[in-house]
């Protein structure tokens, strides 16, 4: 059995870019840790302020984009409760 040191601490989000300061925003934890289709815990259509700049967004759960969080880099933000 083979364990790549590191991994597990890394993680992959959903979210998506503020439309007003670009900024990349963690919405969700991705449950499939980077594999197989994006699955949000929602569907349709939400809104939700930006954690950096305080706009309002709208995005619909299709348009979710998954990334790799980076190691302890960029896990403040998030709005998953
Ligand atoms: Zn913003």
């Amino acid at each position: 059995m083979r364990v790549a040191d590191g991994a597990e601490s890394r993680g992959w989000a959903l979210g998506c870019t503020c439309g007003k300061c670009r900024r990349r925003i963690v919405l969700f934890r991705d449950s499939g840790n980077g594999r197989g289709p994006i699955e949000a815990p929602l569907r349709g259509e939400f809104g939700f302020a930006c954690p950096y700049c305080s706009s309002d967004n709208t995005i619909n759960t299709r348009e979710l984009v998954r990334f790799q969080l980076d190691s302890g880099a960029q896990t403040d933000g998030g709005l998953a409760a």
